[in-house]
């Protein structure tokens, strides 16, 4: 399996080398050359497999040989082995045909984790075999970083530094990304929103001296691999429900697009899924640009569910790929006028968009109100994430059933919740100690150079 860049001027590369790379250097983002399919029988035989094995045949295809069928096998297995359901992704229901995937019983509570304690083991396999060092770099509004954190820490050859917006994450999230102590952990508040962090670290992506010397590598949504780990849920939840003899639709909590990205390579792969519903919160660039074909950006509003807090979508740039043919130059002039302030989308290419997804946006007080109502009606206590998510696919409900994503366990956000619906979520038994626990971090400029000058001093490279 071949990996190419959406801007069309970078090196192919295989799966392992686009999983250590990250950001593609001509900008773009790699996709694999083709989508692998799988057969209806394929499908309906994962019914009473485990997450695992199912994990197993989705990502498999995509791997090529780079990795052994017993050494995937072997990450796959640990990548798990620590999330707190059996199921690890179980469904939980909400209404008449409205589901609730849970995907917050990882180590630290929000789906970020089913991609980076996979990569985080792919990774080890990958540089011990090639006795290679890395510096893993990640820009986060939360959850990426105290996920990459969790995968990474204390691993010989990876050292990894997480840049986080000074004063806009949950108290939870910071103090997941401070209180680990192993040296190779570096989480840095840097004095801007989640925007300026993403810059940042293209910035250094694009500085190939610095991306080099470092043998810089990427973890954010943008790498391949986490999108193709987060593929395996929504088979997993959509066969639970009968696919692919019935289809499916799912409303997805989306920031960067990686997640509902992933749900769309899904479909291509085969599973019947009759429509992707977007839900932003009111910072709703991606709910606007499809109602209008305009992709204009606009500043960034802190809200309640923080780690949607963004406007600029790094993975819309993978399915405005296949938008418009896969013609990579027509990308890279967008991504162009992009930075200058916003693109229009062509006819034909808006329409594709709209035979997908669909979308819609929540508001605070709807957001707080749904926290509240599935509280009264369920007895769930939900995320302002999910609420948003939850809020959206009402509006979305037909007689296909509807798979809401329940993307952070509600103990993250605990000031949120108890505002919206009076009670406390508690945090696991393992973490019960976290705010005793003591609080490591460096308070960094939006300077790239600033940046740059610490990672080095750090690592010796
Ligand atoms: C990251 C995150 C999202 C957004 O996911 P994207 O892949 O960036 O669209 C939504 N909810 C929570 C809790 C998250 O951590």
């Amino acid at each position: 399996m071949k990996y190419i860049s959406t801007r069309g001027q970078a090196p192919v590369l295989s799966f392992e080398e686009a999983m250590l790379t990250g950001l593609a250097r001509d900008g773009g983002l790699y996709l694999p050359e083709t989508v692998p399919t799988l057969t209806p029988d394929e499908i309906a035989g994962f019914a009473g497999q485990s997450y695992e094995q199912v994990a197993y045949r989705v990502m498999r295809p995509f791997i090529g040989p780079e990795f052994t069928d017993r050494e995937l096998e072997a990450c796959i297995r640990h990548a798990y082995a620590g999330f707190d359901h059996t199921a690890r992704a179980p469904l939980a229901q909400l209404a008449p045909n409205h589901f609730l995937l849970e995907l917050f019983h990882g180590p630290t509570l929000a789906f970020k984790d089913f991609a980076m304690q996979l990569i985080g083991h792919l990774f080890q396999t990958a540089l011990e075999k090639r006795r290679q060092k890395i510096t893993i770099v990640g820009a986060t509004s939360g959850d990426t970083g105290s996920a990459a954190i969790e995968a990474f820490r204390g691993l010989d050859n990876v050292d990894v530094f997480i840049l986080f917006p000074h004063g806009r994450v949950s108290e939870v999230q910071r103090r997941q990304m401070t209180t680990p102590v192993e040296g190779n952990v570096h989480a840095l508040a840097l004095d801007g929103d989640f925007d300026d962090c993403q810059a940042r670290l293209k910035d250094m992506f694009n500085h190939f001296e610095f991306r080099d010397a470092v043998g810089l590598a990427g973890v954010n949504s943008i790498n391949w691999a986490r999108v193709l780990a987060q593929v395996v849920y929504y088979f997993t939840a959509a066969v639970s429900l009968g696919a692919p003899h019935r289809p499916v639709r799912f409303t997805v909590p989306t920031g960067n697009f990686g997640d509902v990205f992933a749900g769309y390579i899904a479909r291509e792969m085969g599973l019947p899924i009759d429509r992707l519903v977007i839900a932003t919160n009111q910072n709703d660039i991606l709910h606007r640009t499809l109602e209008t074909g305009a992709y204009t950006k606009a500043g960034v509003t802190p809200t309640i569910s923080p780690s949607m807090d963004i406007q600029v979508s790094s993975n819309f740039e993978r399915v405005l790929f296949d938008a418009y043919g896969r013609e990579g130059a027509v990308v890279a002039k967008q991504m162009e006028d992009l930075a200058a302030g916003g693109f229009t989308i062509s006819q034909g290419a808006i329409e594709f968009l709209r035979g997908v997804f669909a979308s819609g946006r929540a508001s605070e007080d709807e957001t707080r109100a749904t926290i509240k109502a599935v509280w009264d009606t369920t007895g769930e206590v939900i995320c302002p994430h999910t609420a948003v998510g939850v809020k959206v696919a009402q509006d979305h409900l037909g007689t296909v059933p509807m798979i809401t994503l329940a993307t952070a366990h509600p103990a993250k956000f605990p000031t949120a919740v108890h505002d919206a619906c009076g009670e406390d979520a508690a945090l696991p038994g393992r973490m019960s100690d976290l705010f005793d626990r003591e609080e490591r971090v460096t308070r960094v400029p939006n300077d790239l150079v600033a940046l740059e000058t610490l990672i080095h001093n750090r690592t010796g490279r």
